[in-house]
């Protein structure tokens, strides 16, 4: 009898690649166990439900999820059309969540917080293909423990934003700051309104996600003329974020790059560039950031600070078992050059699969 056959692979995350992994298993006879620790699938999308994506329907739907979506009689959105977030998760997401195949093996409100082998430490090697992976996790009745013959990280980086800090550590005062400070995108033109319509904001960031936030606060300027938009770049240039205009891979994310580049030729966004934040403090309503623009000290006081200067994983429940990781990409070593962030932007990463996502720890039969 082969014991691991009995256990289900686990799925970290409900998101658009955990759901589309669960899918897959299921379309392969093999049980998922997905474990999600927000209260709905898509918890991370409906943290940005009201931004809109830039990459169409027909490629945010998976084909194994498709399947199952559609024997279940499900309308298919537009595959041309762009969705929101908040869209993903309600018109492909839940559905595919409320599949019996699915819904009977998700847990939300579950977050994992480590894995390990069966009666194996990270370095015992003896019988260790055979352990089945003990993935240790907590929800609102408590700590438990789930087997699975496999697991699949699909646990993305939504929980760990980047700090304001340009070596890559919070700067002192952030951690004070904090109330003044959102991470991500905010819906600076709905649910947060209030707190950004009239005041000085800094958004922090030179990617996408920071057009993305300077183009909400413009909309907002236009109703509530008093909101000013300081923009911190830590490079002098922005040429390789706009510069795709039209002919990015994915139009919407270059018509976004020509929109920012018109609002600064405009005037309407006060550019600061090369900058780097050395501190942040607290001064009544306020803050008050001690910085340097090319290379010079320079004081800035604001309201609010909005950073987007991306995530990172959350590695803290693999420190058990085996994995192996790029150094400074901390991806897996053969995935890593296909997307190191040095050499590529999102339009130019190479297809990858089960090759450049697999990590050392072996899976093997234990007949008995
Ligand atoms: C504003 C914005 C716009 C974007 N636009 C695009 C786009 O146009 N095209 C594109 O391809 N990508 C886009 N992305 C990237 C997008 O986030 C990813 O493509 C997609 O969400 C990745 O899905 P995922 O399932 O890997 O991660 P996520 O969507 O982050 O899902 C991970 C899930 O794991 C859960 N989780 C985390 N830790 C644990 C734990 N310890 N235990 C249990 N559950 C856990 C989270 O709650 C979450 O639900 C965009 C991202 C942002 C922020």
């Amino acid at each position: 009898m082969d014991m691991m056959a009995d256990l289900p692979v686990a799925v970290i995350g409900a998101g658009p690649v955990g759901l589309a992994a669960a899918a897959h298993l299921v379309e392969r006879g093999i049980r998922p166990l997905i474990l999600e620790l927000g209260e709905s699938v898509g918890a991370a999308l409906l943290e940005w439900g009201h931004v809109r994506v830039f990459s169409p329907w027909k490629y945010n739907i998976d084909a194994a999820a498709r399947a199952l979506l559609d024997r279940s009689g499900w309308t298919a959105p537009d595959s041309q059309g762009l969705p929101t977030g908040g869209e993903i998760v309600r018109d492909y997401l839940a559905p595919l969540g409320r599949l019996p195949a699915i819904a009977a093996n998700l847990k939300l409100g579950a977050e994992v917080t480590a894995i390990t082998r069966q009666g194996h430490d990270k370095v015992a090697n003896e019988g260790r293909k055979q352990a089945p992976f003990v993935i240790r996790y907590r929800d609102a009745r408590g700590e438990h423990r789930a087997h699975a013959r496999a697991v699949i990280d699909a646990s993305g980086t939504w929980w760990r934003p980047n700090p304001i800090g340009v070596d890559g550590l919070p700067v002192p005062g952030e951690g004070e700051a904090r109330g003044r400070i959102a991470y991500g995108i905010p819906d600076v033109v709905g649910k947060v309104r209030s707190s950004y319509a009239g005041k000085r904001v800094l958004v922090i960031g030179g990617g996408h996600s920071a057009i993305n936030v300077a183009l909400a606060l413009m909309e907002l300027q236009d109703a509530a003329p008093g909101t000013e938009i300081f923009w911190a770049l830590r490079h002098a240039s922005v040429e390789r974020l706009l510069g795709g205009g039209l002919n990015d891979q994915l139009p919407e994310r270059g018509a976004l790059g020509l929109a920012a580049k018109q609002a600064m030729a405009d005037g309407r966004l006060n550019m600061l560039a090369p900058f780097a934040v050395n501190r942040i403090e607290v001064q009544g309503e306020g803050l008050v950031i001690d910085a340097s623009l090319a290379g010079k000290p320079f004081n800035l006081a604001v309201d609010r600070i909005i950073v987007t200067t991306g995530f990172r994983p959350d590695l803290s429940f693999l420190s058990e078992i085996r994995i192996a990781l790029d150094p400074a990409v901390e991806a897996p070593p053969a995935l890593a050059p296909l997307i190191d962030p040095n050499f590529h932007s999102c339009g130019t990463v190479p297809a990858h699969g089960i090759r450049e996502l697999a990590h050392p720890e072996q899976i093997g039969r234990a007949h008995v």
